[in-house]
């Protein structure tokens, strides 16, 4: 498609355009900001033309704080998002860059890694996401088993959410990913998906319609592990970006780390101002400095605490830096996740460890409707 830049911009960016003040608030608070200039400079200024402007879209993180301490209310981090999506459009993005994370993507999707266990009746099915599935396998199958003993009913899905293609600009692709998902479920009765990931969360929200979203997080608060422990140490959370505008999701978390007697002592950043841990929006393929300044800050902010999350891609990039775990592990062995010793898998362990949990599942879901999807091309 011949590019024309003024067919380019989007709503986001006119509203950017007509609406920013330029008061500095959101450039206080992001290093990518610092460096390419106010969102209204870089609204006024885009065109993808410019050799600067083809991948600057692709360093932001789309963590969403400068959405949520924007004044007038407007919407820098979906600009950006559209940015990508117009560089997509006209054959520029993604870059060589981010084949890692689309070859992630595409075997997610593939038959050998995913599989539908829905039992008669089912309405409810868990989500655990890629990431969460082949870093903690043990508590994939720990929460599963756990949900069905309220819902004796509840499903499970082996899947990718498909938030790869959607960050990259490629919605076109996403849309064909997530849609024939969506279909599916709505077609087999699915009324609910409960989720382990803040990026799933995200985009079933968003995109799912009539299938509502939870957390299993949520879920646990609930119905919960009351479980009273004492532990002398104050902890803190890191709110995962993705999840920065899910008050009851957070309230949820810090339900279920006073049920383990844990006391929190929350960061400067949290809750809706949470900071990304880095790993947002796949910017490090590009900006990777950038990205990794947001680690840097968290740990400075954590001060030294344990810090428990809930996002599997927020542990493995944190805990490079600082004593960090994840919420689940601390619920089903809180022993361990105290002392940081949960076995927690990295690549290419993690490709079998998926493959190992959909062996399990075949073995112990009564499913009467199952599937693998082939949607690798
Ligand atoms: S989404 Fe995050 S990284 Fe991107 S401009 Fe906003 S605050 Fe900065
Ligand atoms: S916080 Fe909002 S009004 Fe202020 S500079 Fe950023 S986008 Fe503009």
């Amino acid at each position: 498609m011949k590019y024309n830049p003024s067919k380019t911009l989007s709503d986001a960016l006119r509203q950017v355009q007509t609406e920013c003040v330029e008061c500095g608030l959101c450039q206080i608070e992001c290093r990518f900001l610092q460096e390419y200039g106010s969102p209204k400079q870089i609204a006024d200024g885009f065109d993808l033309l410019k050799e600067a402007h083809r991948t600057m879209a692709y360093a932001c993180s789309l963590c969403h704080l400068c959405t949520a301490v924007c004044p007038k209310g407007l919407n820098p981090a979906a600009m950006f998002l559209e940015m990508r999506r117009a560089a997509v459009k006209y054959g520029l993005g993604p870059y060589p860059q981010h084949k890692r994370i689309l070859d992630y993507e595409l075997r997610g999707v593939s038959r050998r890694y995913t599989w539908y266990g829905l039992p008669a009746g089912c309405e409810t099915v868990f989500f655990p996401g890629c990431t969460f599935t082949g870093t903690r396998p043990e508590t994939t199958l720990a929460f599963y088993r756990y949900l069905k003993q309220y819902i004796p009913s509840a499903g499970i899905i082996l899947d990718c959410c498909a938030k790869p293609s959607h960050d990259l600009g490629r919605q076109q692709r996403f849309q064909a990913l997530f849609n024939e998902m969506k279909g599916f479920l709505i077609e087999n009765g699915v009324k609910k998906v409960i989720v382990a990931c803040p990026n799933c969360h995200q985009i079933f929200k968003q995109y799912a319609g009539e299938i509502a979203v939870a957390t299993a997080y949520e879920f646990m608060a609930n119905d919960g592990i009351p479980t009273r422990r004492e532990h002398p140490e104050a902890v803190t959370v890191h709110d995962p970006c993705a999840l920065r505008f899910e008050a009851p999701v957070q309230l949820a978390v810090r339900q279920l780390l006073k049920k383990q007697g844990l006391t929190v002592q929350e960061m400067r950043h949290h809750g809706r101002n949470t900071l990304c841990c880095g790993e947002g929006g796949s910017a490090g393929c590009l900006a990777p400095e950038l990205s990794e300044q947001w680690g840097i800050l968290r740990k400075k902010e954590g001060n030294g605490r344990r810090t428990f999350t809930y996002c599997a891609g927020c542990v493995s990039n944190m805990r490079r830096r600082m004593p960090t775990g994840h919420l689940l592990d601390l619920m089903f062995e809180p022993e361990k996740a105290l002392k940081g010793r949960n076995r927690v898998l990295g690549a290419p362990l993690t490709y079998l460890a998926r493959l190992w949990v959909k062996k399990r599942l075949k073995r112990e879901v009564h499913a009467t409707v199952i599937r693998e999807r082939n949607l690798s091309r």
